[in-house]
């Protein structure tokens, strides 16, 4: 089953997504975590993603299609995955459709992740603190909004156009409340 997380950053789709893939024993796939790890490595990847990181804008599809290919081809991800921060425009959208319809697959479940803005950036600031990501800094965190609200949030009518018969496929899941309650509410969802 490929489930896809969407929502803006701060909305919590690392830690359910992480705890989603472990459940349904699928792999997460973060572009965000893949990224953070190139960079970290200095691989040619990493060098040229990084000034974008930085400033909180959207690394270049060119760079993100590859990965995205490369990704939904490891044997790993043959039945399912969590996609958790991508795809995030419209070219990875199509990029995603494209590879798991070679597979025979589509997309089963679009979870979106609903937290106020306010809520969002208290949240962003307060992880800057913790986990010291160098793209969590004040103005960063206020660029990563826009571009969410510009490139990606498009995508949720995107795909509840896309239909499947009764409601769709896009759920909309508050995010607010505790860790468990959210988890529940995903479960209640996806029906497992
Ligand atoms: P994330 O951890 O998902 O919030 O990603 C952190 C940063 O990595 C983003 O602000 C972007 O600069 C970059 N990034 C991660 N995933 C993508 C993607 N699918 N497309 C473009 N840039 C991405």
């Amino acid at each position: 089953m490929f489930i896809l997380l969407l929502g803006a950053p701060g909305s919590g789709k690392g830690t359910q997504g992480q705890r989603l893939a472990e459940r349904l024993g699928i792999p997460r796939i973060s572009t965000g975590d893949i990224l953070r790890a190139a960079v970290k490595a200095g691989t040619p990847l990493g060098k040229r993603a990084k000034a974008y990181m930085d400033k909180g804008q959207l690394v270049p599809d060119a760079l993100i299609l590859d990965l995205i290919n490369q990704e939904l081809a490891k044997p790993e991800a043959k039945d399912g995955a969590v996609f958790d921060g991508f795809p995030r425009t419209a070219a990875q959208a199509e990029a995603v459709d494209k590879a798991l319809a070679a597979k025979g697959h589509r997309l089963a479940h679009i979870l979106l992740l609903d937290v106020p803005e306010e809520e969002l950036v208290k949240r962003l600031l307060a992880r800057a603190g913790e986990q010291g990501r160098s793209d969590d800094t004040a103005e960063t965190v206020r660029t990563r909004l826009v571009v969410y609200q510009q490139e990606t949030a498009p995508l949720i009518a995107h795909y509840a156009q896309r239909g499947g018969g009764g409601g769709g496929i896009v759920h909309r899941v508050p995010g607010v409340g505790t860790m468990d309650q959210i988890a529940e509410e995903i479960r209640r969802i996806i029906g497992r």
